[in-house]
């Protein structure tokens, strides 16, 4: 059922589709691109938490660029709304529609080709439904990598990763999506289609028009193909895990292992027992890979392009030096370093595994935030402090990308209480979350966007004048406000 009453009617502009639009659609996509029977849609319509449910007129499903082309010119000729759709993994509603959309969800699943890969140029083309894991396989299959790596990387397509600028546990080596990408084809609002697909590293010529799309959320137009960034593949990984003496500890950790690593951080994941925990309970097959008597943990990697060679201490041994050390200073209580792939493996899936065990654990709210690196023992403090103040009974259990300084400041509902009461508390939660974090120079959201989620904490913190220049850029982009409407902002 659609869920209007958690999410009552933002005014989505757009016409009915009519009869003969859906006919219209027909003839560009072919029965294997339009699904129209509520079951079929359902999937579609309901976010990855399962806790936004939307309705569409239609799902379609084009081939190719030509297709999302006529598709989005109909639409346009026609006054109907589109919601872009990748994976369906973006967590903060941005592919779902509204309740009461009555336009068409378009999901680029079928467009999932590699065009190209150039392993000399290191770049590679994509078309915008291709999964993230493959982009990846790909990559390792010409001896080259694609650094982009989360958790949803089974199922996320490179248009929705692009388009929320996601990050992972790459970023602090490689940066974020936007970081990643050459270039960009996307059919505007009108049908047209902007053809940036250049494989260029320097390209000054006048503004650089993809990164307007980068992170909009299908706003202003859906990306078909991205230019994709290489790097050479990894020789030497090691991967560790460490008991920690506090949230301080890791900050001086990570702060000393760049030099120490010879500048080959890849990963640094912060988790409190409590998240390792909710992991345990609820994901089969994973082990933990150390209980300490401490409430802190890290994941580190060190990688190299650099092949080991013998004589010369690869990234096992710096790191094993560089532990003894952090042993000694007190920062480090226990740790334990993956001695075979499997090993490694198992410690990323316990970190991977966080948003489906707390899907699995029943309802909590979990902020996205971002804060100076050397701020974030203090927001943890103060930030736990303030929600507890809210509601003493929930179950704080956060984690993140601390090298990015970006949180996810986590909580369970407090034992037994069902999705409706904790959901009265949470506009005072969030209001203490996001005042804290803004108060400190952060950010409401540092990687899974805004969608529908966080529109109101959108307009709420943001200036006048940002919000008046994203209007701006919307509205010249998309003037009749098609392009999955009420999503990030409300005209
Ligand atoms: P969707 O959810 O389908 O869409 C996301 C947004 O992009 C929507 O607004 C949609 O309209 C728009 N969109 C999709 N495709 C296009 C297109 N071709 N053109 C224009 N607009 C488009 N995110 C992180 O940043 N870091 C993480 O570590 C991370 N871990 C995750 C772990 C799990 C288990 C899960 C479920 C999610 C995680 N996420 C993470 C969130 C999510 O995976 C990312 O936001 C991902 O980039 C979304 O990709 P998608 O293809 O599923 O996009």
């Amino acid at each position: 059922m659609p869920d209007a009453a958690r999410f009552p009617d933002p005014g989505i502009p757009g016409t009915p589709v009519t009869s003969g639009m859906l006919e219209a659609l027909r003839e560009i996509v072919g029965d294997k691109g339009l699904i129209l029977d509520e079951h079929g849609m359902q999937p579609f319509v309901t976010d990855w938490r399962g806790s936004l449910v939307g309705r569409a007129a239609a799902v379609v499903r084009p081939a190719n660029t030509g297709e999302v082309s006529k598709v989005v010119r109909l639409c346009h000729d026609n006054g109907v709304a589109i919601v872009p759709q990748g994976g369906n993994t973006g967590l903060m509603g941005g592919a779902t529609p509204w309740p009461t959309h009555r336009g068409i969800l378009l999901s680029l699943g079928r467009m999932n080709r590699v065009l190209n890969v150039d392993p000399v140029g290191y770049a590679m083309t994509v078309e915008a439904g291709c999964i993230l894991q493959a982009i990846q396989d790909t990559a390792a299959g010409h001896d080259r990598f694609f650094p982009l790596s989360l958790g949803a990387q089974g199922s996320c397509m490179i248009g929705g990763n692009l388009s929320t600028n996601a990050g992972g546990v790459q970023v602090l080596r490689y940066g974020n999506a936007r970081n990643l990408v050459l270039g960009l084809e996307v059919v505007l609002a009108n049908g047209e289609v902007w053809d940036g697909l250049r494989a260029l590293k320097k390209d000054n010529t006048g503004y650089d028009l993809k990164h307007l799309f980068i992170g909009a959320e299908g706003t202003l137009g859906i990306m078909t193909k991205a230019v994709l960034k290489l790097w050479p593949a990894p020789k030497d990984v090691c991967t560790a895990w460490l008991a920690i003496r506090d949230v301080k500890a890791a900050i001086d950790i990570l702060s000393e292992a760049y030099a120490a690593s010879d500048d080959n951080v890849g990963s640094c994941e912060l988790l409190s027992r409590a998240s390792i925990d909710l992991v345990l309970r609820h994901i089969p097959g994973i082990q933990d890979p150390l209980k300490a008597a401490t409430e802190w943990y890290l994941l580190l990697e060190w990688s190299s392009s650099r092949p080991r060679q013998d004589g010369t201490a690869g990234m096992s041994e710096k790191l094993e030096q560089f532990l003894a050390g952090q042993l000694e200073a007190g920062r480090v209580l226990d740790a334990v370093i993956a001695q075979a792939e499997a090993q490694a493996r198992n410690m990323w899936r316990l970190r991977e595994s966080m948003a489906e065990a707390s899907r699995a654990e029943g309802p909590g709210l979990s902020y996205d935030v971002s804060v100076a690196v050397s701020r974030i023992p203090e927001f943890i403090d103060r930030g736990i402090k303030a929600v507890l103040d809210v509601l003493p009974t929930i179950r704080p259990y956060p984690l993140g990308h601390i090298g990015d300084g970006n949180l996810h400041f986590s909580f369970m509902g407090p034992i037994g209480m069902d999705r409706q009461t904790l959901s009265q508390y949470s506009a005072g939660i969030t209001r203490a979350v996001n005042d804290l974090i803004t108060s400190m120079g952060g950010s409401i959201s540092a990687e899974h966007g805004i969608g529908i989620e966080k529109i109101d904490e959108l307009a709420h913190y943001r200036s006048r004048t940002e919000l008046d220049i994203m209007r701006t850029i919307k509205r010249a982009l998309d003037p009749k406000n098609i392009m999955n409407p009420c999503k990030i902002l409300r005209l």
